[in-house]
């Protein structure tokens, strides 16, 4: 397994984990770019928000609400949350491997750069 994010996942490289269950796992971003700054992956690899099909629907779901249940631990509903999925060079994709950013704690400046 040569994913970054699938041996994440799978507990084979460290992270700090801020929630897990049968079908997502949330990590700290190693560079983070905000106070709170986390990662939300599918246990599955997808490749990127664009392989995304109506299969995925409940991976999905999970990514959102475990992104949710992240910011409101840190107090994000109420100060106010960004979720980013970034494709391709454009968007600076850097790991091929689904990613729901998390950002929270400060102001978030818009549009993004
Ligand atoms: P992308 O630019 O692909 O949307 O986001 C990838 C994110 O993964 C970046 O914010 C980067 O800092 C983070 N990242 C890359 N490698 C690692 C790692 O080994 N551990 C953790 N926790 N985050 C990583
Ligand atoms: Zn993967």
């Amino acid at each position: 397994m040569s994913c970054l994010f699938c041996r994440i996942a799978a507990g084979e490289i460290p992270a700090r984990i801020a929630y897990q269950d049968d079908q997502v796992v949330a990590f700290h971003d190693i560079e983070p770019r905000a106070p709170t700054h986390v990662l939300v992956v599918p246990r599955e690899h997808v490749p990127s928000v664009d392989s995304i099909e109506a299969r995925h629907g409940a991976t999905l779901a999970a990514m959102v609400a475990a992104a949710q249940r992240v910011a409101r631990e840190v107090g994000a509903e109420r100060t106010g949350y960004r979720l980013v999925l970034n494709h391709g060079p454009d968007a600076g994709q850097s790991v091929d491997h689904l990613h729901l950013h998390l950002l929270a704690g400060r102001q978030l400046s818009w549009p993004p750069g």
